[in-house]
């Protein structure tokens, strides 16, 4: 896959679109009104859960210039319950978010990785 290019125009027949229109199965493990999120098909860690929101959004970059107020918070909070329910806050998870080429970001509809259920040591950057 080519990596991402965060100034494009949001493309809605990426894989994540599909995914979040039904048209792609996935192992979903939470939905509310703002997020929605499924197993990652390559897992990195014994937990790794992929968090998208339902808005049309490249990046964590068009995402926190352009959402609302409300969708940010219930994006935002929707990845902590998910790591919360999944048992993942002690002893400790990480959530990351790629953006763009130097990241590696591959999928063009923002998502957080939420990774745990190992230590995963420090990772700066
Ligand atoms: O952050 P980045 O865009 O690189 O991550 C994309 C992630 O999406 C990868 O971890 C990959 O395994 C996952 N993926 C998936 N289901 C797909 C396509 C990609 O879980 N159908």
């Amino acid at each position: 896959m080519t990596p991402v290019d965060p100034t494009l125009p949001y493309d809605d027949q990426n894989i994540f679109a599909k995914i979040l229109r039904g048209e792609i199965p996935c192992t979903k493990v939470y939905e509310d009104e703002w997020a929605f999120a499924f197993l990652d098909i390559n897992p990195q860690a014994p937990e790794h859960i992929l968090v998208v929101p339902k808005g049309p959004y490249v990046s964590w970059d068009d995402f926190s210039l352009t959402a609302s107020a409300e969708e940010i918070a219930g994006f935002i909070r929707a990845v902590g319950k998910i790591a919360r329910e999944k048992g993942l806050v002690e002893p400790g998870y990480r959530a990351i978010a790629n953006i763009g080429p130097n990241s590696g970001q591959l999928v063009p509809h923002l998502h957080v990785h939420i990774c745990g259920g190992r230590p995963l040591g420090r990772m700066i950057p």
